[in-house]
């Protein structure tokens, strides 16, 4: 069985780097740092087009910028969160003043859909902002007593932060992390993802014309490791918050061990998404169609569908449906909702790992090719029935638009099934019984379990994974606490105010 999906061929011309209007340069205390040696940025649309060169940091720009970051740190900790908060809030302005340009850029070069970006996600960026300026603002110091002793807590500021980002939804996680860090009153060196570093070109000039401090924010571009390991081993630097890759995570984890530096590391991820037969079926196979959604770029996806076996045949009916509706595109052009893979190699990584799941027995139910009609980095939606629960399909995190299919029999055959992987970033459970719904997802080894939905998130909520998936949690006060030392002060009886 096979979905039909409309294919929109590209045509429409890309724009220029000069049409883009672009600054490519590190952005360093202030100020935009120019080099010659730099890397090309192409288009995933279309992969001849060169989009853009950047400048390629290494360990020498990361001196000046951690040296940058560590100048501005003690006036911008010393500022009261509502101070910082008016700079945080006013990036937001300028963010949402530059909707269409921000949509464009990170269409052209992530290949993400032009019009979520436009009508979602860039708002959703401005509000990072917002969102962590409030946190801040309104974080009390707990103070109590125990026989006559007593605590306040404070949060201090830790010091120069690295944050590094990976190229699925640069822009988001770019004002994500770096919100929390600077809304806590830490100074910041952003390393952005070599693969899609555009948006964070624009976020540069944007935090200039925000009028922070100088060298409250600062933008490295370059590799990850040359520019992105001199970052996480310097000195200066007192957090290091990453999102990216298992196996980068490990190698930074190793390095923040040998620094002790604290870390937090949001990962990879093999999310399972489990349907009882009890569940409104036609909901939670659109649902299951849209983890195809960024060519199933998103570290939360369901990858892993494990259905119940009375209604397995009826869900793929449904879930055939859903994905026949799917249209393969350029991302600019509104009915697309799958665009390319990133890069060739990348590409070509998600093509090996379901060559080899065939070649080791698994059977694909849906796709399994390139879509070379509509371009040269298109995948189609793919489905394999995988041989046995070790294989490297099920277990391994593909990145791409290729889930799996299985069948359970029992709640606890299904607990087991999604419980099999080293990941735990998330869970996706559809059921109409509340109390199944509670049972199951306290059960499930992930760090966020969705219920009857997915991918829908509430800023306030603690994000993150376990096991492979990561350390530490972003969102809400963990984001702020994170950057924070802890101080415990304590005095006995009377209050000094
Ligand atoms: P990656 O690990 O290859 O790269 C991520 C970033 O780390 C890039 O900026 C890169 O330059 C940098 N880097 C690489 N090597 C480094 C080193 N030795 N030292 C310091 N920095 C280094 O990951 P990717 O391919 O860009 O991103 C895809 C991965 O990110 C997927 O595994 C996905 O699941 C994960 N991801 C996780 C989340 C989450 O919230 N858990 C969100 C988005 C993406």
């Amino acid at each position: 069985m096979t979905g039909q999906r409309a294919a929109l061929p590209t045509h429409r011309a890309l724009p220029t780097a000069e049409e883009l209007r672009l600054r490519t340069d590190h952005y360093v205390g202030g100020r935009w740092l120019v080099a010659s040696q730099r890397f090309e940025v192409r288009s995933p649309i279309k992969w001849s087009h060169v989009l853009a060169t950047v400048v390629r940091g290494d360990a020498a720009t990361v001196d000046a910028a951690v040296a940058a970051a560590r100048a501005a740190f003690p006036d911008w900790s010393r500022r009261t969160p509502d101070e910082r908060g008016k700079h945080l809030d006013r990036l937001a302005d300028l963010i949402e003043a530059e909707v269409e340009r921000i949509a464009l850029v990170e269409c052209v070069d992530v290949g993400m859909l032009y019009r979520s970006m436009r009508e979602r996600l860039v708002y959703r960026a401005a509000m990072n902002y917002r969102f962590y300026a409030q946190v801040a603002r309104q974080l009390e110091e707990p103070v109590w007593s125990t026989n006559g002793l007593w605590t306040r807590v404070v949060r201090q500021p830790a010091g120069p932060a690295a944050i590094i980002i990976p190229w699925n939804a640069p822009f988001m996680l770019a004002t994500w992390k770096t919100a929390a860090a600077l809304a806590a009153g830490c100074t910041v060196v952003l390393k952005p993802p070599e693969w899609a570093p555009l948006s964070c070109c624009v976020l540069a000039e944007l935090v200039e014309a925000a009028g922070f401090p100088p060298g409250v924010f600062n933008i490295v571009h370059g590799y990850g490791d040359e520019a992105g390991a001199a970052l996480v081993a310097h000195p200066g630097i007192r957090r290091i918050s990453f999102t990216g890759s298992t196996e980068t995570g490990r190698l930074i984890g190793a390095q923040a061990g040998r620094n002790l530096v604290p870390y937090t590391a949001e990962l990879g991820g093999k999310s399972p998404f489990i349907v009882f037969a009890d569940t409104d079926l036609d909901a939670a196979a659109r649902m299951a169609a849209n983890q195809y959604d960024d060519a199933g770029q998103i570290c939360f996806a369901g990858t892993r569908l494990l259905v119940e076996e009375p209604i397995a045949e009826l869900f793929l009916e449904r879930f055939y449906q859903a994905v026949a509706r799917h249209v393969l595109g350029d991302p600019r052009v509104p009915e697309t909702t799958i665009a390319p893979l990133i890069h060739p190699e990348h590409l070509a990584r998600v093509e090996g790992f379901v060559e080899r799941a065939v070649r080791d027995g698994a059977r694909i139910l849906l796709g399994g090719r390139r879509a070379v009609e509509v371009g040269d980095l298109w995948y189609e939606p793919t489905l394999v029935a995988p041989r046995h629960n070790e294989q490297e399909i099920v277990q391994s995190e593909v990145f791409g638009p290729v889930l799996t299919f299985q069948v359970f029999r029992t709640e606890h055959e299904a607990i087991e099934l999604a419980n099999s992987t080293a990941y735990g970033l998330a869970a996706v459970v559809y059921t109409s019984s509340a109390e199944r719904a509670d049972r199951v997802a306290r059960q499930l080894r992930a760090g966020t379990v969705w219920v009857n939905t997915w991918a829908a998130r509430d800023l306030q909520a603690p994000f993150g994974g376990i096991g492979a998936s990561g350390l530490g949690r972003e969102g809400g006060q963990w984001g702020i606490d994170f950057h924070s030392d802890l101080k415990a002060i304590q005095w006995r009886e009377e209050c000094p105010r």
